[in-house]
């Protein structure tokens, strides 16, 4: 009897459940319709505009011909490690071990372990709202489920921990953190990242706090998860994409809780085995730095956010003014539109790029998000394009 292979055959032909039901995010729209376009002002883009500083290219030039081309261990190179764990400790004022120090490949691969080695399935995980679309997308990947506590304009785009505490069950794992906070440019006060620290230790939930943009801060200071004593509850997650230009080298790292540091890195074998080794040295040579890229960096950012408020400041659809980060979220509700509509008739009929605030969760179809990352003049035209538009 021949058997009837035809449901087997269809379910090959059809992805897994687990991929057809990733979360997608509209910015992957709205990017098609404006990939490769140079008719159109580009305010979309969410990495730097620059070249990688040619010292960093330089590094990894010399790796590679020294024979920097092999496999490192899972947890990356042991020099690069001791450099962040230094540079880590340096910022926290307290010593950082370089066998908590796992390197990776970019901010999300760290983000990826770190949440791996936490979550089962059914675990909830507390993700912002608005917030970078990917948390949400690792937590399906892991069969989690994604809870979102909300970070409203009203409250300058940051989380009130009353709320955090009410939303944590017996199956909250974990909460994720991100500041500078993309999509707002928000940097939390040192009062909030103690107040949610302290829920952490209360609840025992993880706090896995998302630090990309750390260099990147106009007013005040970057306050780290990290500067908090809770090592055990508390994953940080950096990295050199944002810094330092790097975004195309794919280099990262986490900083783990003590007695989970050996699994994130055992996670990495079956993905990605190890950051590339290059990169790695890349790496290091930005490390071995003054920091005075970086500063020229973030002076470059100021500069841009500045035009940003110059354009929009006084018309009330700024809602907060960006203190880190490369990013602003501008009220389009007057308009009528969803974002997603707004973020399309926008480009068909302006040449001009946004994101639509949809992408960063339910709360906020209200606002579109823009990136300071071109060149001034463009930046201010596309600005006024979009004050007008929204003002028309
Ligand atoms: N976290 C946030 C909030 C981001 O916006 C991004 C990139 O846009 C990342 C992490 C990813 O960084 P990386 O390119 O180092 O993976």
């Amino acid at each position: 009897m021949r058997e009837d292979f035809s449901a087997a055959a269809a379910a090959v032909r059809s992805p897994s459940q687990r991929a057809a039901g990733m979360p997608r995010s509209a910015i992957r729209e709205i990017m098609a319709l404006a990939a490769g376009r140079s008719d159109v002002i580009h305010l979309e883009v969410g990495e730097p505009d620059v070249s990688t500083p040619a010292f960093i290219t330089d590094a990894a030039f010399t790796a590679a011909r020294q024979g920097w081309t092999k496999y490192s261990s899972n947890s990356g190179l042991p020099t690069l490690r001791k450099q962040v764990a230094e540079h880590v400790g340096r910022a926290w004022q307290r010593p950082v071990s370089a066998d908590n120090v796992i390197i990776t490949t970019g901010a999300i691969g760290a983000l990826y372990s770190a949440l791996m080695s936490i979550l089962d399935a059914g675990d909830e995980l507390l993700v912002p709202d608005p917030g970078w679309p990917n948390y949400a997308a690792i937590a399906h990947l892991a069969s989690a489920k994604a809870v979102r506590y909300l970070q409203p304009a009203e409250r300058g785009f940051l989380p009130d921990p009353a709320e955090i505490e009410r939303l944590i069950t017996p199956r909250t794992k974990a909460i994720i953190l991100n500041t500078p906070g993309n999509p707002s440019g928000a940097v939390f006060p040192r009062e909030l990242m103690g107040a949610i620290m302290d829920i952490a230790q209360r609840t025992g939930i993880y706090v896995v706090s998302d630090e990309i943009y750390e260099d990147l801060v106009f007013e005040g200071q970057h306050v780290s998860a990290g500067m908090f004593d809770l090592p055990d509850r508390t994953f940080v997650i950096s990295g050199f994409s944002k810094s330092y230009s790097m975004t195309g080298w794919r280099i990262g790292w986490l900083i783990c809780p003590p007695s989970l540091a050996s699994v994130a890195s055992s996670l990495q074998e079956p993905v990605t085995s190890c950051a590339s080794t290059i990169a790695q040295k890349a790496g290091e040579g930005a490390l071995n730095s003054d920091g005075s890229s970086v500063r020229a960096f973030r002076d470059m950012f100021m500069r841009r956010r500045d035009i940003v408020v110059d354009v929009f400041g006084n018309t009330g659809l700024l809602p907060m003014v960006p203190e880190g980060a490369f990013y602003a979220l501008i009220d389009i509700r007057r308009k009528g539109m969803d974002s997603l509509a707004f973020a399309k008739t926008f480009l068909a009929e302006h040449k001009t790029a946004v994101v639509p605030g949809i992408t960063f969760g339910p709360t906020c179809d209200g606002y579109v998000r823009v990136a300071f990352t071109i060149g001034d003049d463009d930046l201010r035209k596309g600005l006024e394009r979009l004050r007008r538009f929204i003002q028309s």
